[in-house]
């Protein structure tokens, strides 16, 4: 059964991406300055159709300014950024949203007062829609596709909650779901683990991993927890400094001195500092 009332896209597994695959996101030359600051600088980037691609780097290394200016929260110092091939450097975030790239946030962002069955409905739609028509009766797909997500996210039982009260793995997960409401092809998702609690985090990975290989959605993760990154990503691009450290796969990555000495200093360090 499709859980999202939609026509079920061909399966596709997750792997590495096609050699002469052309990229779904891509920045040539990034750059972001705050002040004097380069939080980003020049960084070349790129991720592929039914990729699940990795984004780590110690704190402050430039993850969240780098989603910021991918979906256009932020806007670049210098560079660009280019979606389904089109250049997306001058839009607006809600604009980007509709080509179908969508994101959550390090600190999560739901309407607390809000039930999570309103909160689902509020986030079908971006732009173009004023706040007092998306209080109307939504089309019945709508509610379906909420519907679909909601169970699909384990969150039937707290659907009449108001967001505020959901425990922060739930309400990650409801964030994913508002996510997902107008159906992207790709999602970023800024720390999705981060204060969850381990058996919901192995529920997110699961769900990230179905969203993957049966309906082709792509995603970038900036994840601390390496295990989830080795667990789902074919490929780990990492930051330091606002700068492109390494790109490879996860043991690539971890074998990787440079990284290594980035997040440990040169002495190495423990598993768990990741
Ligand atoms: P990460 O997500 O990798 O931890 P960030 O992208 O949040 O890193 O931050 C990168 C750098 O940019 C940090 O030095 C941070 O202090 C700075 N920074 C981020 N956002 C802003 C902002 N809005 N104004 C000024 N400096 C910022
Ligand atoms: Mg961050």
């Amino acid at each position: 059964m499709n859980p999202f009332a939609l026509p079920t896209r061909e399966a596709a597994a997750p792997s590495a991406p096609h050699p002469e695959a052309a990229p779904l996101l891509e920045g040539r030359n990034v750059t972001k300055f705050f002040g004097g600051l380069a939080a980003l600088n020049s960084v070349d980037f790129a991720v592929y159709p039914n990729e699940i691609m990795g984004l780590i780097g110690p704190n402050g290394s430039g993850k969240t300014t780098l989603f910021d200016c991918l979906t256009r929260v932020q806007h670049v110092s210098a560079g660009e950024i280019y979606f389904k091939g089109v250049d997306i450097t001058d839009y607006k975030p809600y604009q980007v949203a509709h080509l179908g790239l969508a994101r959550t946030f390090q600190v999560i962002r739901v309407y607390k007062k809000l039930t999570v069955w309103e909160n689902m409905l509020l986030s079908r739609q971006w732009g173009g829609l004023s706040m007092r028509k998306k209080f109307h009766t939504p089309p019945a797909e709508t509610e379906d596709r909420a519907r679909g997500l909601v169970s699909f996210l384990l969150l039937d039982r707290v659907m009449d909650e108001q967001a505020g009260n959901l425990s922060g793995g739930q309400q990650r997960l409801l964030e994913i779901g508002m996510a997902l409401m107008p159906d992207p092809d790709l999602i970023l998702l800024d720390e999705a683990t981060s204060g969850v609690n381990p058996t919901l985090i192995e529920e997110i990975k699961d769900r990230i991993r179905t969203l993957n290989s049966q309906y082709g959605k792509a995603f970038l993760l900036v994840e601390h927890n390496i295990h989830f990154i080795s667990d789902l990503c074919s490929r780990v691009f990492v930051l330091n400094y606002g700068q492109k450290l390494a790109e490879g796969s996860p043991d690539e990555i971890m074998e990787n001195e440079d990284v290594i000495e980035a997040y440990f200093g040169a002495d190495g360090g423990d598993d768990d500092d990741w």
